[in-house]
């Protein structure tokens, strides 16, 4: 049976990525820390035979007995206000956690794919971003942990790859939503429909003109799976181009929900990225993937989740007593 590990499991993309292993008839060692995930993503799992849970942190020596034959590198803190709380460990997941998991690739003779992202473009000067653009990144600003750790990962899985030959795999992944996100983790979506859930007014961070495109998980997931059995070495951006600013995201949270509150406007976060949008021609070249689930249906699908979580669960508000979003 083929085994693969992925870390970062109980997180939100890791938890799905478990999901399309399994059932895809692999053995799956899920690796994660739980310092940002949560076993609740992985409890359906806990009686399937062909699935292990390793609680480990990736900055550690990794130790996996027997035969590995692929890795998919998923564990890092990956929200604005995760990566302000712990800079250090966002730091730490995305250098030493990476160089650990492309020595475990090696010594296994596994293929691995890292999860990189769309903040190596930093705040775009190009757009839509291509996988040729370079970026444009404050390595010193609040979201500088989390962008130069990405950017020093994608670095070293491309060392490795020319170096020892390794079997490198690179995702850039741009916004992406849908069930098991957490509700606080601070991110557009969850801090809205949460706040439509509790009776309380959207915040909307600036102008509300920014932009972001969202990518349903389901779609993403489809996309990270054939760029890892496929031959493409160079990074390839997996995203949906469907463009909205965030004003107009509220708006259809408030839709979709039928609250009766409104939009409150408060400070842009520093650096926050004007806009946003993947150009996805070498995914759909390369790899035949363009996302296929649209924003209403995605929508539809993310607060029917959210509607399960508990009044516990909803009313555990851990951002609100976090100042992120001071500017220096
Ligand atoms: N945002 C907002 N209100 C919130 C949370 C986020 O207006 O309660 C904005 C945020 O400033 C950014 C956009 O929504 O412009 C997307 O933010 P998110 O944290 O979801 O992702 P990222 O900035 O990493 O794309």
């Amino acid at each position: 049976m083929k085994r693969v590990l992925i870390t970062g499991a109980a997180g939100f993309l890791g938890s799905h990525l478990c999901d399309r292993f399994i059932a895809e008839g692999f053995q799956v060692e899920a690796m994660d820390n739980l310092i940002t995930g949560d076993l609740k993503n992985l409890a359906h799992l806990q009686d399937c035979p062909h699935f292990t849970f390793h609680q480990h942190d990736v900055t550690e020596y990794i130790n996996i007995d027997g035969h590995l034959d692929h890795i998919l590198h998923f564990a890092s803190p990956a929200s604005p206000i995760d990566y302000l709380k712990i800079p250090i460990q966002t730091l730490k997941v995305g250098s030493l956690g990476v160089h650990n998991c492309l020595g475990l690739a090696k010594h296994k003779g596994a293929r691995i794919t890292i999860a990189s992202t769309s903040e190596i473009y930093g705040d775009p000067q190009v757009h839509p971003q291509h996988e040729e653009y370079f970026g444009h990144v404050n390595t010193i600003g609040p979201r500088g942990v989390y962008d130069e750790a990405k950017r020093f990962q994608e670095s070293i899985t491309m060392a490795y790859h020319r170096y020892h030959g390794l079997e490198t795999r690179i995702v850039r992944i741009f916004n992406t939503y849908g069930p098991r996100m957490r509700l606080n983790d601070g991110r557009a979506l969850p801090a809205f429909i949460g706040q439509a859930l509790r009776g309380e007014d959207l915040t909307v961070f600036g102008d509300g003109r920014q932009t972001r495109s969202f990518c349903y998980v389901d779609d993403l997931v489809e996309g990270i799976y054939r760029l890892h059995f496929s031959d493409e070495t160079r990074p390839v951006n997996v995203g949906n181009p469907d463009e909205i600013t965030i004003g107009e995201f509220a708006e259809e949270i408030i839709a979709l929900t039928g609250t009766d509150q409104k939009v409150v406007y408060k400070p842009l976060p520093e650096n926050d990225p004007k806009q946003r949008r993947p150009d996805i021609t070498r995914a759909k070249e390369i790899l035949g993937w363009a996302p296929a689930i649209e924003r209403a249906e995605g929508l539809k699908r993310t607060y029917a989740y959210f509607q399960t979580l508990t009044p516990e669960e909803l009313n555990k508000s851990e951002h609100k007593d976090f100042q992120v979003f001071k500017r220096s």
